[in-house]
């Protein structure tokens, strides 16, 4: 009899996971059968692309970074390259809402010591971080403490505070700088602080650069150190339904599941499947579902184990999608987008000037631009009726962009559990959630709440989860 592999969830995390299986399966000649079950009657979770009145609005994630290998090694081998597509280059200027107007984040240390983003003493404290005191060994910082540390206060309240609400959503007075930004972590001990790095990764790109690579010819660059934003002609639900297009034999939609238990050698897993109550067994389960619904699988199989799924924290993000004739715009969208530090008093997170990154996102003429509300900032904004949301938000942008036109174009997209939250001490929490792992051979958890929440990390992660399995089946 052929085995079972059951994944659970078919966001990004369950399908590449499925894709690893498969790949690390193909040379054993071993019968194995995949099933995926997605509660959801679409797969891709929060990556889902909306087509309306010619706009290509994204539920959540806009696309994937150029920095880290893994979402474009994924895209190779499924043969899509030619559906990437690159972000234009004037998607390189952010700015940041700061005492009441748009301030262009400085891209270069000579500019950075013009802007007028700091005071003149800020950006002196900044300037000082190579003398900034160490860390305290094995201690767990908190992003807040790291920034203010390194770095000064002011230039945490005005770049790292919004950077954070930015790309968790989340509050860096909580959020742990090793779980959520370990890069960062990583550069401050290789090299001794943020500006020594800055310099000696310049130096060695340079030398790079300047070298020969194996056919005579000059090495290619790195895209830089945050690597070029980049996604698919169609959105993002390209590299999800190509995925899904090749499970079409195993993916089951509308098939919620709701328990695990031990059967003899086997897993059993109780689903809902299109409302009817079923049963699966399966040798091995990987939970590709987010942390709070994998506690409630595992609930009656360890206590200890869905406890700890259970506190994994997570913020409501709603999504206020808004298209205008260009024309209509007294001022152009001239970049990625702006960030709002918490000390201004808005009520926004940001916002993401999608067809400028993108212009194939909006119809010639018009402009599609995505607000972000909510968040650990201000949780209760995110889960307002729809209505109070976009009205509140066109509020907003008449306020900070002077934007008055009507809108061709209004549409939320409310996400209750948008983002998990690594808080200071997850590191230790995945410690022990490994540690319950080992006593249930078979059971996997991969699902952007452990180990980062970027594509590039779901990706990275669902490889080395395939890994680990394909090898504990051999
Ligand atoms: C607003 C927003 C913007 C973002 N922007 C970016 C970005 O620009 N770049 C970037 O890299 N990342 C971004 N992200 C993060 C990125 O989108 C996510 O980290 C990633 O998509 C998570 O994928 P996942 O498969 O781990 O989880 P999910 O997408 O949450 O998938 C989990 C799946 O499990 C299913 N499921 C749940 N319970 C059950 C059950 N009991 N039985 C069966 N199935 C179940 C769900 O329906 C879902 O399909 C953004 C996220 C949000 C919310």
């Amino acid at each position: 009899m052929s085995r079972r592999i059951a994944i659970v969830g078919a966001g990004i995390s369950g399908l590449a996971t499925g894709h690893y299986i498969r790949k690390g399966l193909a040379s054993t000649g071993e019968d194995v059968e995949l099933a995926i079950l997605e509660s959801d009657s679409v797969p891709g979770g929060t990556m889902r692309t909306v087509r309306e009145e010619g706009f290509g609005i994204e539920w959540g994630p806009n696309g994937f970074l150029t920095n880290k290998p893994h979402t474009l090694a994924l895209v190779k081998e499924l043969g899509i390259e030619d559906r990437l597509l690159r972000s234009s280059d004037s998607a390189r200027k952010r700015y940041v809402f700061t005492g009441g107007r748009l301030e262009r984040l400085p891209e270069t240390p000579l500019s950075f010591l013009t802007s007028g983003l700091l005071t003149l003493p800020g950006r002196l404290r900044v300037m000082a971080e190579p003398f900034a005191r160490s860390p305290q060994p094995g201690k767990d910082e908190s992003v807040a403490e790291f920034a203010v540390r390194r770095l000064g206060t002011e230039a945490m309240e005005k770049l790292i505070e919004p950077m954070a609400a930015g790309v968790f959503a989340g509050n860096p007075d909580k959020l742990s700088l090793n779980s959520c930004f370990p890069r960062i972590r990583e550069l401050e001990t290789r090299y001794g602080g943020l500006i020594k790095a800055m310099v000696s990764l310049q130096l060695e790109r340079r030398k790079k650069a300047t070298s020969l690579g194996p056919d005579g010819r000059p090495k290619e660059m790195s895209a830089g150190p945050g690597g070029v934003l980049t996604s698919f002609d169609q959105g993002v639900q390209t590299i999800i339904e190509t995925l899904a297009g090749r499970f079409s034999e195993s993916l089951r939609l509308d098939a919620k599941v709701t328990g695990l238990r031990r059967l003899g050698s086997k897993w059993e897993l109780a689903v809902t499947e299109k409302g009817r109550p079923t049963y699966l067994q399966a040798d091995c389960v990987v939970l590709s579902c987010p942390s709070y619904a994998a506690s409630g699988i595992v609930g009656g199989l360890d206590a200890q184990l869905s406890a700890e799924l259970a506190a994994i924290p997570y913020v409501p993000v709603a999504v206020a999608a808004f298209g205008w004739d260009a024309a209509g715009l007294s001022r152009p969208l001239d970049g990625f987008g702006f960030l709002v530090p918490r000390l201004e008093g808005r009520r926004i997170l940001g916002a993401l000037w999608d067809s400028s990154v993108f212009p194939v996102r909006a119809p010639q003429g018009r402009v599609l631009m995505r607000v972000m509300v909510g968040g650990a900032r201000q949780p209760e904004l995110a889960l307002l009726p729809e209505e109070r949301i976009l009205s509140m938000v066109g509020e907003e942008l008449a306020d900070i962009m002077g934007i008055h036109a009507p809108p061709i174009l209004r549409k939320a997209f409310i996400h209750p559990k948008a983002i998990p939250q690594y808080p200071v001490g997850h590191g230790a929490a995945l410690e022990r959630l490994s540690t319950r792992l080992q006593g249930l051979p078979g059971l996997f958890l991969n699902n952007n709440a452990y180990r980062g929440i970027g594509l590039n990390d779901c990706v990275l992660q669902s490889r080395l989860t395939a890994e680990a399995l394909v090898s504990s089946i051999r």
